[in-house]
């Protein structure tokens, strides 16, 4: 019926329609037959009902990355799918990042999940549920991302929704952190009709029995982030963008203002190698130990430039430790040598436009000769997948789901253990020092992410969920 509310507490979020043909047209049959076939009786199936998507960011970080570019297709595959953001406050979204820290087994901020937390969560969602429900039909389907959107089940399941509860984080060996983070969100999540994790060792066991599905993410080979490009190219765009000097591009001015590199001017590259680590300033990412262990024990070796970059402050919403960690990381590379300085950059790239911020995204993957990726924790990286489809060799900690992206030594080359600085610079060094080696990793990277990782493999899978979800339903 027509929404009688105006609301305040969400927000929808634009979508495009793409066509699917994008991928029919370079899919084996097999793929073909299945992309068509599922996404066919998942409509028929939908019988006019909407997809709905629930998350907390419209920008910046992975899962606003995949919505963006994977529900347009699904739009143009005849699936009604939509996407709406809640909007929450600080309080909330500090207790928001807490259980997400803690569901990657880390302390998180120290706070605690109790009684206080709870009602702080709840009421938040109250009001993001209540203006739902003016939106969705009963009969619709409501996917709900992430610990932010958890508490949003009763009221859909209520309403008459089938509610879908996708985690795109978690660890493989729970610890005390993961098992407080699940005492939190276990009771918001009982009526949830089917559960979607990226990795099988991500489903608690807690919810052993109920309906799960396993779903890893995509990326989309035609998006501003990942639509091919040459060096070239690449090169005269970082250019533009104040990353990397070079005498004959005007460098572009932010339009707010803001130095691209808060570190100084555009890097002299002089034909250096160069190693990029592109990621939210989230301590998960370990942007210091890179740095660090690029400082010690890489530049004594092999001459190379680093940029760490990341969005441009208060670019993500539902990221409040953000600032803080740019600061921290700012003033330990402030500590190192005058060398080290010369040798090692933070960017911080615009997000006013979130088309213009990804081609920059994706002219320094394409630029770059090495990616980094030394998350400590990571459910599954998709600056991990972009880089190799980009043919770049990515050195990554073999944590989470990066393990089941990279084959080791084949595709990439994985860090066994995460913090260990040594480990990261020695292998850094081994690709430096072999150009062909490095090379060959690349052209392996392209590979495994166009037979595993493109979004007409989710396309698929969504539709299969949908169809078994709906089939399941006893009828009338
Ligand atoms: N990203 C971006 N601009 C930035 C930093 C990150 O567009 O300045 C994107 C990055 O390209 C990737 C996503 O944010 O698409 C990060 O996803 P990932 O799964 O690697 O990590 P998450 O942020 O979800 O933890």
């Amino acid at each position: 019926g027509l929404s009688t509310v105006n609301p305040r507490n969400i927000e929808t979020v634009p979508l495009s329609e793409k066509s699917i043909d994008e991928f029919l047209t370079v899919l084996e049959d097999g793929g073909r037959t299945r992309l068509e076939g599922s996404l066919s009786s998942a409509a028929q199936l939908l019988d006019g009902r909407v997809l709905w998507n629930i998350n907390s960011t419209a920008q910046g970080g992975g899962v606003a990355e995949m919505l963006d570019s994977l529900l347009p297709y699904m739009r143009g595959g005849q699936i009604d799918t939509r996407w709406n953001v809640v909007k929450g406050d600080g309080e909330f979204f500090a207790i928001t990042k807490r259980i997400h820290n803690m569901l990657h087994g880390d302390c998180g901020d120290g706070g605690e999940l109790g009684a206080a937390e709870r009602a702080t969560y709840e009421a938040v969602l109250e009001h993001s549920g209540a203006e739902l429900c003016e939106l969705a039909q009963p009969a619709d389907v409501v996917i709900l991302h992430d610990p932010q959107t958890a508490g949003l089940t009763a009221a859909l399941k209520a309403h008459g929704a089938s509610v879908v509860w996708r985690s795109h984080i978690g660890i493989d060996r729970p610890n005390e952190y993961t098992e407080l983070a699940w005492q939190f969100l276990l009771p918001y999540l009982e009526g949830v009709d089917a559960f979607i994790f990226s990795r099988n060792a991500y489903v608690p066991e807690a919810l052993a029995g109920r309906k799960i599905f396993i779903i890893q993410p995509s990326i989309d080979p035609h998006s501003h982030k990942n639509r091919l490009t040459s060096v070239e190219v690449a090169a005269a765009k970082v250019a533009e963008a104040g990353l990397i000097a070079d005498a004959s591009v005007d460098v572009r001015i932010n339009p707010n203002g803001e130095e691209t590199l808060l570190t100084g001017p555009p890097v002299e590259l002089d034909g250096q190698p160069l190693v990029v680590q592109i990621s939210r300033w989230d301590r998960l990412k370990d942007h210091l130990g890179v740095m660090q262990g690029f400082a010690e024990y890489v530049l004594p070796r092999h001459k190379a430039q680093l940029i760490l970059a990341g969005p441009a402050a208060s670019g993500v919403a539902d990221d409040p430790e953000a600032a803080e960690n740019l600061e921290q990381l700012f003033s330990a590379w402030r500590e190192l040598p005058a060398d080290a300085r010369a040798q090692i950059h933070i960017a911080c790239l615009p997000m006013d436009d979130i088309n213009e911020n990804a081609a920059i995204v994706n002219a320094l993957q394409t630029r770059a000769d090495i990616i980094i990726q030394k998350s400590l924790a990571e459910g599954f990286g998709l600056t991990v997948s972009e880089a190799m489809w980009k043919g770049k060799p990515v050195l990554a900690s073999g944590v989470g789901g990066i393990a089941d992206q990279i084959e080791d030594g084949l595709s990439g080359v994985l860090l066994s253990d995460p913090i260990d600085k040594a480990e990261f610079g020695e292998k850094l060094v081994a690709l430096l020092e072999d150009p062909a080696g490095s090379q060959a990793i690349g052209a392996q990277a392209r590979i495994r992410v166009r037979d595993n990782f493109l979004h007409d493999r989710q396309i698929a899978e969504h539709a299969e969920l949908v169809a078994a979800l709906l089939a399941a339903e006893p009828s009338g």
